[in-house]
Order: structure tokens, then sequence, then C-alpha cells
């Protein structure tokens, strides 16, 4: 397969001017849109017009100058055919699984994904007549196995939240196209290094609220898919984006897709980052575990996805195995060290510390939690990159020390 530079296809596949030839694409707040001619409202209506067929836009929840900006260059990032933008990850997923699902069926889903979407997929879609299995997403037989006749949908995500276990996204492509169903895979830890469409996927779902934003300061999501789902996801009488109405604000579009240009050379630095954290705690005997690690269990999995040089990610865990211990380590980081913060999320400049099992997997229960190898002491660390980068090496032995997670 051609290798793929996917900071080169952001800007290849589209340029956006400003109305009177900024270089930052104008933010088009209107909610409605004139037409110039009666005869072409139902034209639009009809699906025969629309923003790329003859460049008709209708209504703001439908689609909207600045948030297809935004849309189209989160597409040319995953390659795929278009793309859409959501108010959130969540109703990304959401809007995604019950689109393909529209007529009930089963879902065959990793594990080890995050909360919301393990309590969407296990709770929430099941009253509506979408069943899910579960499935160790380092398993690609349980994947097979799990495969029924009305499976629509296989999901996982590229590095599963918060264990940090790989799916096999080629061979878990395999299985879903072997039976006719769509593998959709949520890509918010690894944008730009891993490029799920690539290796097989149909869909790429995100919480653009994390890395690709950066800034932590909006919540937003993006379907990256085939035009066909897109016009599905739109259709004025079942389109799951359409009428349950996660609409993005072109403001927000507008500023996340002012941080898209260096969402590169960011994933760069929190690789970087990361991986001398990790190595560092690695060789304090602190059980720490980063995909860039060779201890890592599928490391030689995840280096033959990669796209080439963005390394391998912000995310890393660190197993104190108690609540308690996680507790004081966070407190030292946090407390002692100015070392980051302690608060959910990821993606930000600075790093984020949570206990997962007691927050952003809550959802899971204990028995599940366990099945799925998430220590209830686990620390996942979304590392940012402010500050020098030896100092934050020190801080982190340092709090690794005081707490005796270092043998
Ligand atoms: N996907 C992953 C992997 C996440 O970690 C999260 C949130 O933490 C989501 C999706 C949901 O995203 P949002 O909070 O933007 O709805």
């Amino acid at each position: 397969m051609k290798k793929f530079n996917p900071e080169q296809a952001m800007v290849e596949r589209q340029r956006v001017f400003g109305e009177h030839g900024g270089v930052t694409p104008s933010i088009e707040r209107s909610s409605t849109f004139t037409v110039l001619a009666a005869d072409t409202m139902p034209a639009i209506f009809k699906g025969e017009k629309g923003p790329d067929a003859g460049g008709c836009f209708l209504y703001s929840r439908h689609f909207n100058p600045t948030v297809n900006a935004l849309a189209y260059r989160m597409a040319a990032l995953e390659d795929t055919e278009s793309g859409i933008c959501t108010a959130s990850g969540i109703s990304a997923i959401a809007c995604t699984i019950s689109q393909l699902c529209h007529d009930g069926g089963h879902v065959v889903s990793s594990n080890t994904v995050y909360g919301g979407t393990h309590a969407l997929l296990g709770e929430l879609l099941p009253s509506m007549g979408i069943e899910t299995t579960f499935v160790d997403p380092t398993d690609v037989d349980a994947f097979k196995a799990a495969m029924r006749d009305d499976t629509r949908v296989v999901f996982c995500e590229v590095l599963g939240n918060p264990t940090l276990k790989v799916a096999d996204i080629p061979a878990i492509a395999e299985i879903a196209h072997e039976k006719g169903a769509r593998l959709v895979v949520d890509n918010t830890f690894t944008p730009v290094i891993i490029s799920p469409a690539r290796l097989g996927a149909d869909v790429v779902v995100y919480s653009l609220t994390k890395f690709v934003n950066g800034a932590s300061d909006i919540i937003g999501g993006a379907i990256c898919a085939p035009v066909e789902l897109i016009a599905q996801l739109m259709d004025l009488h079942t389109g799951r984006v359409m009428l349950l109405g996660p609409t993005m604000d072109p403001r927000v579009a507008f500023d996340v897709y002012q941080r898209l240009p260096h969402l590169p050379i960011r994933m760069r630095e929190h690789s970087e980052r990361a991986l001398a954290l990790a190595l560092r705690m690695e060789k304090l005997g602190v059980d720490v575990c980063y995909p860039g690690l060779e201890s890592h269990p599928q490391h030689e999995l995840f280096s033959s996805m990669l796209n080439e040089g963005w390394g391998y990610g912000g995310m890393l865990t660190v197993d104190c195995r108690t609540v308690e211990l996680a507790g004081q380590f966070m407190d030292a980081l946090q407390n002692d060290e100015d070392f980051g913060y302690i608060a959910v999320s990821l993606g930000y400049f600075d790093t984020l510390l949570s206990c997962s099992g007691s927050s952003t997997s809550s959802e899971i229960s204990a028995e599940e939690q366990a099945e799925m190898g998430l220590s209830p002491g686990l620390v996942r660390m979304a590392v940012g990159f402010s500050g020098g980068l030896e100092e934050r090496v020190e801080q982190i032995e340092r709090a690794a020390r005081k707490v005796g997670l270092a043998r």
C-alpha cells in the first residue's frame, strides 16, 4: 500500500479562502440561507441541489459552509470520501451506529472503549432494538465468533480507552466485511498517527474535544465516511444527524479548523514526551504501559499500522494497583510537582491525569472492568508538552519515588 502522509493530505485536498480572499475561512453564522431563485428551494429539499451540487445551502442544522470546511479537512486527514461534524464525540458515535443499524440489528464491539460509548452500546441502544456483544479487542477470533447474520457494525478504538490495548484493524475489517458489516473505528487517541480508513475501516469517528482541538476549550465530534453514509445521516426523513440534531456551531468549527494545521506538530511532540516519560518510568521499575515501548504486548502490531514520523501518541498508563496509591501519585504530581492536572479528558497541551476505573470508565461494572484488564489503580496520563522535557522527566521520577512506585 502506498505510504500515506496525513499532514500533506490535509493541505492537498482542500483549500478554503475567506469571503474577501482571507487566508482563513470566514465564519458563516447564518442559520438560514437565501435561495437566489424560488425554484431552487424544492430542488434542495429533494436533494438534487446542495453544498456540493450548485453550492446551495439551506439551513445550518443541515449543512453550513464553515462546519463543512472543517468536516472536509477531517475527511482529508482520514482519507475518506467525505465527512460531517457534530456537537460532540459521543453524538458522532451514537448517530453513526444508530444510522448503520437503522432497522435494529447487532453490533460487535471491543470491550475496551470509553465508558460513555460502553454505556451507549450496552445500556442505551438495546432499548432501541440494537444489541451489542463485547469482545476483547486483542482477540481477533473473538470478533469472528461474535459475528451474526444481523451484525451491521463492528466497533473498536485504535487504542482502547484506557487500557491501551491495540486493535488489529486490517484483520478486524476483513472479519466485518466477510459478513457484510461496516467497521467503525474511534481514532480519538491517535489522529495523524494511525489512519484507520487506510487500514480497512469504513467509518472513522472522533471526539474533536481531545487532541484534534488541543486546547480543552470546546466539545465537538466528527464522522469521516463515504458520501453515501453522510447523505443518509443528513436525510430529511431518517437522518440521525439531521433529526436528532447534534449540530456543530460554526464558531466552534472555525476554532478547530484553525488548530488543525498544527495537529501533526503537536502529535509529534506529545509522542516524544510520552515516550521519554514511559522510558524513564520503565527504567525505575514502574508498571507503565505505552505502545511505543517494546514491552507493550502489541508494540509490533501498532508499529505495523502507524504512519511513520509522528511517534506512538500521547497516552500512557501507570498501574498503581489501588485507588489509594493512584490518588497519592496524582496528588504528588499535581500538588507537589506542578506536573499537569488531575482532570478527565485528553489531548491538552498540559498533562491530564485521571484514575479511569472510578472516573471515565465508571459506567463499566467492576466485573467487566476486571474482565477487560482495567485495574482500579490505573492512572491514565494524557501527556502534554508544556515545560522542559528534562524537568518533566525528573518530576515524574520524584513523584514515583515519593509514593513508592519505583522499585
Ligand atoms: N471517544 C473517546 C475515545 C473518548 O475518550 C471520549 C471522551 O472522553 C469520547 C469518544 C466522547 O467524546 P465527547 O466527550 O467529545 O463527546
